[in-house]
């Protein structure tokens, strides 16, 4: 007596659903974001050679610190700017429990 499993019944009556293709709709003008501009007290805002400033952080590794430093239009020294960007990152480090990763080494150039 072989015991006879029942087959799942693949249905094969279905046939697989042709994905519908998406026209490609052309992009809606309204969710375009208009590029906001840099905030060269927060980010890096060296000059890219495209001629955008740069939208990374303070601590941008792409761009040298002379070059940072270099950026016109800050609010106060780069380096001050630098150790108070970084101390806030820091109390939100310890605000979820982790220790903040040493930063010490990029000030101190
Ligand atoms: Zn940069």
């Amino acid at each position: 007596m072989a015991p006879t499993k029942p087959t799942p019944s693949k249905s094969s009556s279905d046939p697989p659903a042709d994905k519908p293709k998406r026209p490609r709709n052309p992009p809606d003008p309204s969710r375009i974001k208009p590029k906001l501009p840099v905030n060269v007290n927060t980010q890096c805002a060296v000059q890219n050679p495209n001629g955008d400033a740069c939208r990374r952080t303070l601590t941008c590794s792409k761009h040298t610190w002379p070059a940072k430093r270099a950026v016109a239009g800050r609010s106060a020294p780069f380096d001050q700017l630098l150790r108070r960007y970084l101390e806030r990152k820091q109390e939100v480090w310890r605000a979820h429990g982790v220790a903040p990763p040493d930063y010490s080494h990029l000030s101190n150039k």
